[in-house]
């Protein structure tokens, strides 16, 4: 993620914030711009960037229920691109899901910040009724269990993952060592993508090379993955053991790891912070005069190469907060040329 800056007075602030920390003035993120910017009421409900012309913009409806900083042109869409995608949201007369659903909320804008800084294609179901992307946000009910997936361009999350001593519950459960409300997301669009890159293109012959056939029963692969868990050694060939489940399971694990990734070191590289491994000094050391935008380079080693440090130095930062690790994960080299293949077709994708 981008490092905002309020360009009224220059003060830091984060991508969820409504309104300047320091000169309190109104925020919104201009999508096209990928800024988060002060802005001068115009009228009770429109308002210009400051210092950036004339266009008028409103807040996306979604911004009265708090979920929601994104700025649209005024006379346009109602709902900005990120809210635009939704089909249906929690029911806003029980508190609770209100707050799950902002959980949910920011989770998905940073989602569609990579997906616009990827630059990869974000086609809705008013252009593609068959295959766009939509959301579902999604409660448990007394007859029906909600399950988090994707199908055919509509991804259905459960709110309850919304929900911290739930979704921990079940990641202990799960066994799992990461479970967040961004992880699914992150997930759940690479099945998305998979659709739109892989299946059907010339690219699926690799795909099945790396990641196996995925013309297997997903049925039955799943039900064995829960029945007997794992094969042995799973973790020399797959980034998680629901990975090795299904080979559109290696995909999606995989490919939210790539966006893990790009994300982070997009973060670091905003605050010039990389760390370097030095084999005279045999010692990592944070360096500040090499700084490489991870959206930058078409070699994935160059970011393996900034990522295995990072991630090292920050699993070791948190563990001196008594945090667990930020990154729990080792990469092995079969996930590597697997992560490399998704980075080669993001790279094309978005040329
Ligand atoms: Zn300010
Ligand atoms: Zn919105």
């Amino acid at each position: 993620m981008k490092l905002f800056k309020c360009t009224h007075c220059g003060e830091p602030i984060y991508f969820e914030n409504t309104r300047c920390t320091q000169c309190e003035y109104p925020l919104g993120f201009v999508a096209e711009q990928l800024e988060l910017l002060p802005l001068v009421a115009e009228s009770t409900d429109t308002f210009r960037v400051y210092n950036q012309g004339e266009t008028l913009y409103r807040y996306c409806a979604n911004h009265q229920y708090g979920v929601c900083n994104w700025v649209v042109e005024d006379g346009k869409s109602r709902y900005c691109e990120a809210c635009t995608l939704n089909r249906t949201i929690p029911n806003l007369s029980k508190p609770a899901y209100l707050q799950r659903w902002k959980v949910i909320e920011t989770a998905k804008h940073r989602l569609i910040y990579s997906l616009r800084r990827m630059k990869l294609p974000v086609i809705g179901r008013s252009i593609d009724p068959e295959r766009g992307l939509s959301f579902d946000f999604l409660a448990d009910g007394t007859q029906k269990r909600i399950r988090t997936g994707h199908m055919r361009g509509l991804i259905t999350i459960n709110i309850v993952e919304a929900d911290d001593i739930e979704r921990e519950m079940t990641r202990q459960k799960m066994d799992e060592p990461y479970r967040t409300v961004l992880g699914h997301f992150r997930h759940e669009i690479g099945h998305y993508y998979w659709d739109r890159l892989i299946r059907n293109s010339d690219r699926i012959d690799q795909y099945r090379e790396l990641f196996g056939d995925e013309r297997q029963s997903y049925k039955d692969s799943l039900r064995n993955h829960y029945e007997q868990g794992p094969p042995a050694g799973w973790n020399l060939n797959y980034i998680s053991a629901y990975a090795s489940a299904h080979p559109w399971e290696d995909w999606a694990e995989t490919w939210a790891h790539y966006l893990h990734i790009l994300d982070t070191l997009e973060t670091a590289y905003e605050f010039g912070l990389s760390v370097q491994f030095q084999p005279v000094m045999d010692s990592m050391s944070l360096m500040q005069e090499e700084k490489i935008d991870p959206y930058d380079p078409e070699n994935f080693k160059t970011l393996m190469d900034l990522w295995g440090p990072l991630s090292f130095a920050m699993n070791n930062l948190n563990r001196s907060m008594g945090h667990p690790d930020l990154y729990p994960f080792v990469i092995p080299p079969g996930v590597l040329e697997k992560l490399s293949f998704i980075h080669q077709i993001c790279y094309q994708a978005r040329k």
